[in-house]
């Protein structure tokens, strides 16, 4: 063998037709546990040695030669895979074979690769299932608050006997239109309490007193349609919040609940409204405000009730 060959950075090996091995250089010999076999068998793996016997004779004697035939041979550290090329030539069969160790590596890490992806795809997918999930509860749970809110307001500021708005509500309702009358907005109120209410419950129980004051609440709302709101102060007694609306507007108001409410017709026992009327005046508090409509209210009771007093 020439020395270049010999030396050559390539395995390089020649067997006869009997795969009897004729020679073989220092790379190739360096990669074999048994450095000198005398039968090409010798050096392949089970695996190998079969995939060569089906292959390797009939390609090389039907084209005389065999190009990257991939195989395992029995290496010093264990396996080691080649791509063999090989030419027949005067019966012998000439050999190079290149190591594909590094390959067979980089192949290796990158099928872990893959398999790392498709798990960390896998479980990416399980946390947006999971992700989603958990997005559909706290929607649900968004919705639920959203409608206990909605209760709780309902409860905060609706009066469950009539439905009307409460005291609660009437106040800061209240603060907030004070401030816009100190600039100048107009704001007129109306108490209203029935009269003699205490013998509709000491006559008829209290239940029929219940449903005298609900008949009212609705009576008062029709009414006053959407010229103000009307407000459960507590017991017997309503207000009503005339925000814009001048004093003289507020009592034609009162008038008129006054005189409707002695003609209508009630359900179960018929009753009367007292009335006091006032309006905003510069430096009114809240306080100030209640105290004065209610002066004119019980200036209405002293004046014989069923009328309407402005103060
Ligand atoms: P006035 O004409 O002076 O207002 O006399 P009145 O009887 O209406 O007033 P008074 O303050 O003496 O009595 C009010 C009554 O209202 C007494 C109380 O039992 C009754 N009352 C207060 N709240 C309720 C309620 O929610 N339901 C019923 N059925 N009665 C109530
Ligand atoms: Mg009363
Ligand atoms: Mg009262």
């Amino acid at each position: 063998m020439e020395k270049q060959l010999q030396f050559a950075p390539l395995a390089y090996l020649v067997f006869d037709r009997g795969l009897k091995v004729l020679e073989m250089n220092e790379a190739m010999r360096n990669m074999l546990s048994n450095k000198s076999p005398k039968h090409f068998h010798e050096m392949l793996t089970i695996a190998s040695m079969v995939y060569f016997q089906t292959y390797f004779l009939p390609a090389i004697t039907l084209h005389g030669k065999v190009n990257e035939m991939f195989l395992t041979i029995k290496g010093a550290a264990g396996s080691v895979p080649v791509l063999m090329n090989a030419v027949e030539r005067e019966g012998r069969f000439e050999c190079a074979m290149i190591e594909m160790t590094i390959r067979g590596e980089y192949e290796r890490e990158l099928l872990q690769a893959k398999q790392n992806a498709e798990q960390i795809n896998r479980e990416t997918a399980a946390a947006y299932e999971e992700l989603q999930h958990l997005l559909g509860e706290v929607k649900c749970k968004k919705a639920e608050l959203e409608r206990l809110n909605a209760d709780l307001h309902q409860l905060a500021n609706v009066d469950s006997l009539t439905g009307l708005k409460n005291r609660r509500y009437l106040e800061q309702e209240l603060a907030g239109l004070l401030v816009k009358s100190e600039f100048g907005f107009p704001l007129s109120l109306l108490a209203v309490d029935i009269d003699f209410f205490k013998r509709v419950n000491d006559t008829y129980g209290h239940q029929m007193g219940d449903a005298v004051l609900q008949e009212l609440a609705g009576k008062l709302l029709n009414e006053t349609e959407d010229e103000g709101t009307v407000a459960r102060m507590g017991g017997e007694e309503f207000i009503i919040l005339m925000p814009g609306y001048s004093i003289e507007w507020a009592e034609q108001l009162g008038e008129k609940l006054c005189r409707n409410l002695e003609m209508a017709d009630w359900q179960h026992v018929p009753v009367t409204v007292s009335i006091g009327v006032t309006n905003y005046q510069p430096g009114d508090t809240a306080t100030k405000l209640f105290a004065r409509v209610d002066k004119a209210l019980y200036a209405s009771k002293n004046a014989g009730r069923n009328c309407v007093t402005v103060g």
